[in-house]
């Protein structure tokens, strides 16, 4: 059992740090996804069941200069609480000062409060001191819940735990999950253990690329930025994605794979088009022969069954960015295939994690969530755990 799931939280009053950074329709502000507000609510109900109270902060938006109406968390208060089953929720509509002072502290024991947008407050994203201790003075204890901003080192996701002691601040269920999730691939990995790399750009995953040599047995490369890896020995990539400036790094990670006995897994064969469109021409040819006007934008299926093939042999498995542009029907089949193959590894006692961007949106949309054994809601933290770096919002609760 985790330090969370052990704590008895009864007439304690818990801060949270949720991340409530929901899209909201422009005009009527309804909440057009919940996805992350039903994230956070195991944690707040445990800790209501404990006969704890909930005080819940949050950014919501980028608000440029103090406080705008678009960005208010009171937009939210209705929905959280037909989330917590009809409880009532109090809101104060500022994220410090008197009246959030005094609504937390005549909180009662199984009572919810929700404190305006923090980012209201230039000092939330400056990781201002004062800022932090005067957050830290609503709860007795803290706890971070906020995976998807735990890669900023803000007022209340980082520098508020130092008006804490260690014993007082906690990951939530959500955090404890993406915490957990990514050390068992990045640090307890079964071997083989098969990184599956997709997604447009190398310049956005040379650093991912990188960790996991260090870490992976194999490592598949799919998508746009397999091209530049084409190119890079020789291949004629017709007007396929390419980063030029980017052709040295990937000549580079060959080697380094080489060196370091890591399997670097390029598609062999590649769905071609004769223009970026749901109504192109397609075709499918070996992807160092695409002819000039004509560029790849799936995995073909000699690739897509050569990469399952690897992907069924694994133990470990970690999964970023898409094959192709799985947005059109006609360039899905390679991202599916994988999909299918994730789920197949999974079934048979492989670990697999999803994270980060498109190859999330990918396996929702294709139905395949519940089939692998975890899929990451932190997207651009999720990437930098993937990196390799320290996450502020994860030390914060351990050191
Ligand atoms: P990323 O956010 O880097 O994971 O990239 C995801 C995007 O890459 C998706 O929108 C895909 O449509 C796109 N993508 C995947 N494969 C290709 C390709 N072969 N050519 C162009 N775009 C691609």
């Amino acid at each position: 059992m985790s330090k969370f799931s052990n704590h008895n939280f009864a007439n304690q009053k818990a801060l949270i740090r949720v991340d409530f950074n929901v899209p909201l329709d422009k005009t009527t502000y309804a909440i057009t996804d919940d996805t992350r507000m039903k994230a956070a609510i195991p944690t707040i109900q445990k800790i209501l069941n404990d006969g704890g109270s909930v005080i819940l902060m949050s950014h919501l938006g980028r608000p440029k200069e103090g406080a705008e109406e678009k960005y208010s968390l009171k937009h939210l208060v209705k929905h959280l609480s037909e989330l917590l089953g009809g409880k009532t929720v109090f809101f104060a509509n500022d994220c410090i000062g008197e009246q959030a002072t005094l609504t937390a502290s005549m909180l009662k024991a199984g009572e919810v409060l929700l404190l305006e947008n923090l980012r209201f407050y230039k000092e939330e994203e400056k990781g201002d001191e004062t800022f932090a201790k005067k957050l830290s003075a609503f709860g007795d204890v803290w706890i971070n819940d906020a995976f998807g901003t735990a890669h900023r080192a803000h007022a209340s996701t980082a520098v508020i735990a130092k008006f804490y002691p260690k014993e007082k601040r906690f990951f939530g269920l959500l955090m404890e999950g993406e915490v957990n999730a990514a050390e068992q691939v990045l640090h307890k990995a079964q071997k083989p253990f098969t990184a599956i790399i997709g997604g447009a750009k190398v310049s956005d995953k040379i650093l991912i690329i990188e960790n996991l040599l260090e870490k992976a047995t194999d490592i598949i490369i799919g998508g746009g930025m397999a091209y530049t890896f084409i190119k890079a020995q020789g291949g004629n990539i017709g007007s396929s994605l390419c980063e030029d400036d980017r052709i040295q790094t990937a000549i580079e990670i060959v080697e380094k794979a080489k060196a370091k006995n890591v399997q670097i897994h390029l598609p062999e064969d590649s769905v071609i088009a004769d223009k970026f469109a749901a109504d192109a021409n397609t075709q499918i040819v070996q992807s160092n022969t695409i002819p000039d006007g004509w560029m790849g934008l799936d995995i073909g299926t000699k690739a897509a069954n050569s990469f399952s093939q690897v992907i069924k042999n694994s133990k470990t498995i970690l999964w970023n960015g898409p094959m192709g542009v799985f947005e059109m029907e006609k360039f899905q089949a390679g991202t599916k295939a994988i999909a299918i193959a994730v789920a197949e590894s999974t079934q048979t006692g492989a670990y697999s994690l999803v994270g980060g961007g498109d190859s999330v949106a990918a396996v929702n949309q294709f139905g395949f969530n519940n089939k692998v054994s975890y899929v990451s809601t932190g997207g651009g933290a999720m990437l930098e755990y993937f990196e390799g770096k320290t996450l502020p919002g994860i030390a914060a609760v351990n050191e």
